[in-house]
């Protein structure tokens, strides 16, 4: 069975204080929500990590992600952070090639593969991103903008590296605009995505590939986009910020 999970991305916000207090209240707001093959991985700027890794050592199924990471091991590269530092904080996720990284810090497929390969070797989890601009949609050119997102990222994994990848369906016009994805698009996509998987690796990674939604989730629409078949939880980036909301999303699995 694939896992299901629900991921905040917290993006530029919360200082430390602030932080760690958010996460203090959904660490005590999830512990009995979480069951069997359901994750909430919590995806904060860097200068939290190590606290929360702290206060989530013991909860069973909450874990903490990072937002980048550079793709080189160490050396001369002035403000980056590498896999291993994240490693050595209890991080256990990290998310790539979100569109904002793509968008404003120039990061492409290749960049992405090579980021990919690093997160690996130190053990980390990637949550890949992809989807298509609003002009991508609207020219209908989306499934293969997709397709080279996942095949010139993450193709050139071994089967068993890819099998310990997350993805998210992120579609740009959908991210912080409130328009939402409809559930039949977002499926579509996902389904699009499996098919993808399954002619490279073979249908039982595709099975077992979790492939989160993520664009205006918020609790008032995470159930109907959960209960699709290919949709396997989300990737929220808003309504992570209050954990009223984003501990509403988690409870939309049970
Ligand atoms: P919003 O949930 O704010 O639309 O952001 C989605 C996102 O980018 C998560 O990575």
């Amino acid at each position: 069975m694939r896992k299901k999970i629900v991921a905040g991305n917290w993006k530029m916000n919360k200082n430390y204080n602030d932080g760690l207090s958010l996460f203090s209240e959904v660490l005590n707001m999830v512990k009995d929500e979480v069951r069997g093959e359901q994750i909430v991985v919590v995806c904060a700027p860097y200068i939290h990590l190590n606290s929360l890794s702290a206060l989530a050592k013991d909860a069973k199924q909450v874990f903490v992600g990072a937002q980048n990471a550079h793709q080189e091991a160490a050396g001369a590269y002035t403000g980056e952070i590498s896999s291993e530092m994240l490693s050595s904080v209890g991080v256990r996720y990290v998310i790539l090639g979100h569109s904002e990284r793509r968008q404003y810090f120039g990061e492409n497929n290749a960049l992405l593969a090579k980021k990919t390969d690093a997160v690996l070797q130190n053990n980390l989890k990637p949550i890949f991103c992809i989807g298509e601009t609003l002009e991508e949609r609207e020219s209908g050119k989306y499934f293969e903008v997709i397709k080279s997102q996942i095949e010139e990222g993450v193709f050139h994994l071994s089967a068993d590296d890819f099998s310990k990848l997350v993805l998210a369906y992120e579609p740009v016009w959908a991210i912080g605009t409130g328009v939402t994805a409809s559930s039949e698009q977002a499926q579509e996509i996902h389904a699009f995505i499996r098919t993808e998987i399954a002619k490279k690796y073979g249908s039982d990674v595709a099975e077992n590939t979790t492939i989160l939604y993520g664009g205006s989730c918020n609790p008032k629409n995470a159930a109907e986009l959960f209960a699709q078949k290919d949709i396997d939880g989300g990737l929220i980036g808003g309504a992570s910020l209050k954990s009223r909301d984003f501990v509403d999303i988690v409870k939309t699995f049970n």
